[in-house]
């Protein structure tokens, strides 16, 4: 099959371009390169099965040839990102989701939307499911504008499904982590991996009490293909992570000793670190069942793995060159 993925420069975009030509497609990474970097497939250039276009999702995307399936990764992904740049964060979503589902309209092709498990926004629930009704906070603060960016990337999937009979999945990505994931763009893992490597303090925001579930990207590439070429997942949610919770003091713990560092561990407000107000959900697990009865996924790589193979590749390709978005 011929696959396009947008955000395919990006963290698990590249992983995916990767998983995608193991299984023998022929794939097309289209990135404006604003969070990602070619460095990321690098590796994979120089190959017939593989292209890269670089190219803005906002505008109108053009591509020659058949297309079969369509991976729409393409956004900022961080909270340092979606806090500064509003504006972007919005855009990507509705324009640039409304141009590749035409896409794949035109080429009919499916298509799987990446959406966020920061789409269930501040709800006090701790055990999230994709029917769950979702809570947000005021329109004046920007904190919340890459969720509703995603919430109406999921409406318009899900409208092309019901109205015009499009093929489409939606995949909400809780933490997701592995190599080539940066920690400048404020991701707790790299943050953390880069903070014990360097002997720096590792910072872990408000108590630490909060916890998150992380799954190696490795685990998630898996299963996207699988959502997206059965018929069954068509028209559908799927939460996609590992819903076993860490709470990030731990982690931060986990981290140091797993990469033997003597790093201080300590504790900074999240005004100091993200700006006065900033909602954080303190517990936030993925309920599974969907996606297990759909594809029976089981995450197989253990978070010590993940951390050390951060390391690894971070100690030997740091990336001083990568570039914040523009405003
Ligand atoms: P990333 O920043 O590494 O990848 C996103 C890619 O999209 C980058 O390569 C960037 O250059 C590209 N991009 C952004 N705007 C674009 C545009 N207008 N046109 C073309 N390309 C554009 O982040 P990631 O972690 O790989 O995230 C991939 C997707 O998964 C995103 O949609 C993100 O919202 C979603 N997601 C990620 C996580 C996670 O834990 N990493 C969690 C939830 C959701």
């Amino acid at each position: 099959m011929r696959i396009l993925v947008t955000g395919g420069a990006g963290f698990i975009g590249s992983h995916l371009c990767e998983r995608l030509l193991e299984s023998g497609h022929t794939v097309v990474a289209l990135d404006n390169l604003i969070t990602g970097s070619t460095d990321n497939i690098a590796h994979l250039s120089g190959r017939g099965d593989f292209s890269f276009i670089r190219h803005d999702v906002t505008e109108y995307i053009y591509l020659q040839g058949t297309v079969d399936f369509i991976f729409h990764l393409a956004s900022p992904a961080s909270p340092v990102d979606y806090l500064a740049y509003p504006i972007q964060t919005l855009k990507v979503g509705a324009l640039g989701t409304h141009k590749a589902l035409g896409l794949a309209r035109e080429k009919g092709a499916g298509i799987l939307l990446a959406s966020t498990s920061e789409v269930y926004g501040k709800s006090p629930k701790t055990v999230f499911s994709e029917e769950d009704d979702v809570v947000y906070g005021p329109t004046t603060y920007s904190r919340w504008s890459y969720a509703c960016s995603k919430a109406i990337d999921e409406y318009l999937g899900l409208a092309y499904a019901r109205q015009r009979g499009l093929s489409v999945v939606v995949a909400r990505f809780f933490n997701t982590v592995g190599p080539r994931q940066v920690g400048r763009y404020g991701m707790v893992i790299p943050r953390f991996v880069e903070s014990a490597l360097a002997g720096r303090v590792i910072e872990v925001h408000g108590d630490g009490r909060q916890s998150r579930c992380f799954c190696d990207v490795r685990d998630v590439v898996q299963v996207l293909p699988k959502l997206l070429g059965d018929p069954a997942c068509h028209g559908r949610v799927f939460n996609v992570g590992h819903d076993e919770p860490i709470e990030i003091m731990e982690l931060a713990h986990l981290v140091r000793s797993t990469l033997g560092s003597a790093s201080e561990i300590r504790l900074v407000p999240y005004a100091e670190a993200l700006g006065e107000g900033f909602d954080d959900l303190r517990h936030r697990r993925p309920d599974l069942t969907r996606l297990r009865q759909a594809v029976g996924f089981r995450p197989t790589i253990a978070l010590e793995q993940t951390i050390r193979d951060l390391a690894q590749e971070m100690g030997r390709a740091p990336d001083p060159t990568r570039k914040a978005v523009a405003p």
